[in-house]
């Protein structure tokens, strides 16, 4: 049944689209380099882009405020 395996192929999820360039990771003590995005940076950001490591590490260090429910 190759016909429906074709059909399973995306299963009808929206395929990430994935940037891919050159650039370098702006933490100091990282600088990796950084061959591909999740989204089109913005240029004028360029100097501010985070490989996935230290995005992940800066958005886990905010500290999630706490939701308030509007009664
Ligand atoms: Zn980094």
């Amino acid at each position: 049944m190759s016909l429906k395996m074709a059909y399973n192929d995306n299963d009808g999820a929206p395929q990430r689209q994935r940037v891919e360039g050159n650039w370098v990771c702006s933490n100091p003590d990282c600088k990796a380099a950084i061959t591909s995005l999740p989204f089109q940076p913005d240029p004028s950001r360029l100097n501010q882009l985070l490989c996935g490591d230290c995005h992940r590490a800066r958005v886990s260090s905010f500290k999630r405020p706490p939701f308030r429910r509007a009664a």
